[in-house]
């Protein structure tokens, strides 16, 4: 093998250590809790023994309804991020999801990765989900949470200027959308739960349709984050957990800034 001259091989290096700075530095930028392109809501109170599960990428009938049955059951309320499209399709069972208690939120109309919008297409995308969802709840939503968790300066600012509030999560996620077990699901949640932690979870693949178009029905296969739900909750209950909505939890996130600035005005 010929050698490499020495120009020639500081010059791969230094584009390695360029790769890895970006490649880094994208992971940072993009990681769920990085506050770089702006505030998003991450987390919940540290102290204060609650939890807040959300879902993703429904409804996706028969599994929303499904997990809807046991969140029912253990008398619990969640926050549903739904797809625009799925909504559209499935009105009934976001109904279902608000006429029993549970938040909904903005996941745009076709799990759209929003970094590759421009502000127009943001608010295309945004205003259509939200018309789906008030056509059928009655009611409109302020969260949106961004597919992929995809955002930059200009995604958060318009999501912003449109009067939402971005949601991400605190608790790494399970990969359910690779089809572990319940167990596994349950597991990799449990080993990361606090107090004010944000749990994500899937109740459907990138709002596809697969209960109408008869076809990959597996793509949309659920069962795992049904029966994970349903572990989950009960080991939380028996750790001393309650359940709020997103809603709920920015309440009380509210409630204890007004308290603190409240007291520190005292002193
Ligand atoms: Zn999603």
């Amino acid at each position: 093998m010929a050698r490499m001259p020495r120009r020639a091989a500081w010059t791969v290096v230094l584009l390695g250590v360029v790769a890895a700075l970006l490649f880094f530095g994208y992971e940072a930028a993009e990681s769920p809790a990085s506050q770089l392109f702006g505030a998003t809501l991450v987390h919940g109170p540290r102290d204060r023994k609650i939890v807040a599960l959300t879902y993703d990428d429904g409804p996706n009938p028969p599994y929303t309804t499904r997990i809807l049955r046991v969140l029912r059951a253990e008398g619990v309320h969640a926050t549903f991020f739904v797809v625009g499209r799925a909504v559209a399709a499935y009105p009934q069972v976001v109904r279902a999801e608000v006429a029993a208690g549970n938040a909904i939120g903005n996941h745009t109309w076709a799990h759209d990765h929003l970094v590759l919008d421009d502000r127009a297409q943001l608010a295309r995308t945004l205003d259509r989900t939200q018309a789906a969802i008030l056509a059928a709840t009655g009611a409109r939503t302020d969260l949106m949470r961004p597919p992929y968790g995809g955002r930059d300066w200009l995604v958060l600012d318009e999501v912003r200027r449109l009067g939402y509030t971005p949601v991400m999560w605190s608790v790494p996620l399970p990969h359910d959308w690779e089809y572990p077990s319940a167990t596994t699901i349950a597991r990799r949640v449990l080993r990361y739960v606090g107090d004010g932690s944000i749990i994500d979870l899937h109740d459907g693949n990138q709002g596809i349709l697969c209960a109408r178009l008869h076809l990959a029905a597996h793509v949309c296969d659920r069962s795992a984050d049904v029966e994970a739900t349903r572990l989950i909750v009960s080991a939380l209950k028996a750790r001393g957990y309650r359940f709020v909505t997103v809603p709920q939890l920015l309440a009380l996130r509210r409630a204890q800034a007004v308290a603190a600035r409240a007291s520190h005005g005292r002193r």
